[in-house]
């Protein structure tokens, strides 16, 4: 029987038959670029850093148990590991994507990956159906779940089955839940990808990124690649966030209990339109979110009734910060027209219900009294102003 989660975001059953590294219980720091070999044709288990390191390796086993997978891969950031995994497809292959995916990964693939002949098709899982969109050529369909920052929610197990019926792959980036509240391999996913930037790191400190994988085949794959191409992640940042991790549960718990307060309380203000979170029960994703994942998370939207407002919101904010990323302990809010998503065409943005008097608020591990005391201050000043 496996052990629980927050016992393997500690300890890799593996390591426990001996004492090993002098009994030291946080992992060690091994900043070599290069190691002895011992004779001709032998070596210790390491030969060179892009290829494999001891401090990166125990975090990537962590994280491979963690999402249930094979092997996992560490980067140096979540979009150094999205570009390798675009390094498995060739000119004339086809991917499905969700439109509504992190702004970064849309650049890269309609800014980067297409001018290399791989061609994408964007679907809105919510409303279309990604079966009508396969042709001949689909390798793989990509999706995120939720989505940034309107937080749809996609079914990944009806996902993995279309793409499985047409010899295609699945990928999820589980950034937004991380592995502490769902598991895309156990739905079906042959790839998860991670922005070890916000909640495995948890703490606003490192970059890092992810592929975990389901099968051998596209592990072997994927090393290859890695080896190759070389965006490995460094020795210390490895270790930030093996740190990270050995708290990701009690974070992920404060965080989400956090946020669904500060839902419930922007649900009584006459100035949010909407409140956009999965966690409350009249978000159109929040069944279909029990059925594949253990919570709901700590990102939520919020639609304020002008983008005057939304500006006035961000500029009076204080302890609470206006700044890009999420997942970190510190309640941050972003901007999402002009900063994550200013890549994304106008057009598309709001057809995704992006506007401009949209803000998305990743909810830290502060208290909450003083999280909705600052924002009830800053409404309060905000409405008397008008
Ligand atoms: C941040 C993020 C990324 C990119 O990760 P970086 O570590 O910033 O390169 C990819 N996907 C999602 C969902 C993200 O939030």
């Amino acid at each position: 029987m496996s052990r629980g989660i927050n016992t393997r975001c500690l300890h890799l059953e593996t390591d426990e038959n001996e004492i090993s590294h002098y009994g030291a219980i946080s992992y060690p720091i091994y900043q070599s670029a290069t190691y002895a070999h011992p004779e001709v044709g032998r070596s210790t288990g390491y030969d060179y850093n892009r290829v494999s390191n001891p401090t990166r390796d125990q975090l990537q086993k962590i994280v491979a148990s963690l999402e249930n997978g094979k092997e996992a891969l560490a980067f140096s950031s979540g979009m150094a590991a999205v570009t390798l995994l675009m390094e498995m497809y060739k000119p004339g292959d086809h991917i499905i994507a969700d439109l509504d995916l992190y702004g970064g990964s849309i650049r890269l693939f309609n800014q980067v990956n297409s001018k290399n002949g791989i061609s994408f098709s964007f679907v809105d899982t919510l409303r279309e159906n990604i079966e009508d969109y396969i042709t001949d050529n689909t390798r793989a369909i990509y999706i995120e779940t939720p989505t940034n920052p309107m937080m749809n929610i996609t079914d990944i197990r009806k996902a993995a089955d279309i793409a499985h019926r047409h010899g295609a792959i699945l990928v999820v980036d589980n950034t937004f839940m991380s592995p502490y509240f769902q598991n895309p391999i156990d739905l079906g996913a042959d790839i998860v990808v991670h922005s070890g930037t916000k909640y495995l790191g948890g703490h606003n400190d490192t970059l890092a990124g992810f592929l975990v994988t389901a099968s051998d085949e596209i592990s072997e794959k994927l090393k290859f690649l890695y080896k190759t191409t070389g965006s490995c992640l460094a020795p210390f940042d490895s270790w930030l966030i093996l740190r990270g991790i050995k708290t990701l549960g009690i974070r992920m718990e404060r965080a989400q209990q956090n946020a669904l307060e500060i839902a419930r309380w922007a649900k009584t203000k006459k100035s949010v339109k909407k409140v956009i979170y999965p966690g409350l029960e009249d978000h159109p994703g929040h069944e279909l979110q029990k059925s594949q994942a253990r919570g709901f998370g700590a990102m939520l939207a919020i639609e304020l009734e002008s983008k005057e407002y939304a500006l006035k919101v961000l500029k009076k904010i204080r302890m609470i910060k206006y700044a890009e990323s999420l997942g970190g302990v510190e309640t941050l809010i972003t901007y999402p027209s002009t900063q994550t998503h200013a890549d994304v065409p106008k057009e598309v943005r709001e057809a995704n219900g992006i506007t401009d008097s949209l803000l998305r608020i990743s909810v830290g591990i502060e208290d909450v009294k003083d999280l909705i005391g600052e924002l009830e201050q800053v409404f309060d000043e905000t409405d008397a102003g008008r």
